[in-house]
């Protein structure tokens, strides 16, 4: 599981929380280089398919 948070309210966040299904390991990232742009669920309008979790390399 992936999801943004801290969501601006111009519908962007660089801040992602995660847990991973797998080990449990979970945490949030940020990133440094992009942003994401959220729809009004607070959804990511793209899907968030590059994250692996850095402990099992699970997908998030
Ligand atoms: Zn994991």
């Amino acid at each position: 599981m992936i999801k943004p948070i801290n969501i601006t309210s111009l519908k962007t966040t660089s801040t992602l929380q995660y847990k991973c299904e797998k080990c449990g390991d979970y945490g949030t990232i940020k990133l440094e280089n992009s942003i994401i742009n959220v729809d009004n669920a607070g959804n990511s309008i793209y899907p968030l398919d590059d994250y692996k979790c850095k402990k099992c390399g699970e997908k998030l």
